[in-house]
């Protein structure tokens, strides 16, 4: 059986080339890894609720006027992008504390942040993505002040939008990681949001019991990971009521006739 051209394989997808110029496939993975991969494991089904939250996500986002790489999704685990030139950054927002800024600053996980907080990391595996600042991503050219400028606004965008929509729905928007690309037209660059927006890299805690509804219950040993990305698509209206388990069945029936 032929099969298309690896661009890519990262943590949780690989990049396939696309079907015209300028495209690429993006298929979702159910590997996990935590700690900068030194935690590894596989989350049955994890990628094909990944992969049709983030398509609910980046589609309503397109609706409210973000531009975005997502182009349509074609199956269970794949999604047809626009190919980018990554920033080699990753922008996380931050409405409350936890994780990695709870413990560099010793906050107690859970407190409200007085605004909202964008930090930016390198994306360097090797170096265990450190924090940067503004100063180190002019200084280095890993984006202009102009590229900054509407990353920022862009983040700040996605994150009034997700608070809302998660509010909506019992879940509180605790803090995510964004990433960015350029897509040229001649001389000229446009950044557009790309990766994904799912459990993988939000953290969403349940609004009445502050349940962990995302990644932290694999990173932190909690199991029932898959019941969470199940529970959060449901509630955003993907997963028919009764029928919680159809998604990942259809998933394992494609697997069997070996698509
Ligand atoms: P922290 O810096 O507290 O570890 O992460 C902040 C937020 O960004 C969390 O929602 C986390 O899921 C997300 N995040 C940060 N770095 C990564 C990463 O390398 N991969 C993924 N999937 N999410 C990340």
């Amino acid at each position: 059986m032929s099969r298309r051209r690896q661009i890519y394989e990262g943590k949780a997808k690989i990049l396939y080339e696309g079907p015209e110029p300028g495209t690429l496939i993006q298929y979702f993975k159910d590997d996990a890894t935590a700690f900068n991969a030194q935690k590894k494991g596989t989350i049955s089904g994890k990628g094909v609720l990944n992969n049709r939250i983030s398509e609910h996500i980046f589609t309503l986002l397109a609706n409210i006027g973000v531009p975005t790489h997502f182009i349509k999704r074609l199956n269970m685990r794949e999604q047809l992008i626009r190919q980018v030139e990554i920033i080699p950054l990753e922008v996380i927002v931050r409405n409350v504390a936890a994780g990695g800024l709870a413990t560099r600053l010793g906050l107690e996980e859970g407190l409200q942040l007085p605004r909202t907080l964008i930090e930016y990391t390198l994306k360097d595996d090797a170096l265990g993505d450190p924090m940067v600042s503004e100063e180190h991503i002019a200084c280095f050219g890993w984006a202009s002040q102009e590229e900054m400028h509407d990353i920022a606004d862009m983040a700040i965008r996605v994150n009034d939008f997700m608070c809302g929509m998660f509010a909506a729905i019992g879940i509180r928007l605790v803090d995510f990681k964004l990433e960015f690309g350029r897509i040229w037209d001649g001389d000229f660059a446009r950044v557009i949001l790309a990766d994904e927006i799912s459990p993988d890299n939000c953290r969403l805690w349940d609004m009445t019991t502050n349940e962990k509804l995302d990644k932290d219950r694999f990173r932190r040993d909690l199991g029932g990971e898959v019941e969470a990305y199940q529970e959060v698509a449901r509630r955003l209206g993907l997963m028919p009521e009764g029928v919680d388990n159809d998604v990942l069945d259809l998933d394992s029936h494609r697997k069997k006739r070996g698509k």
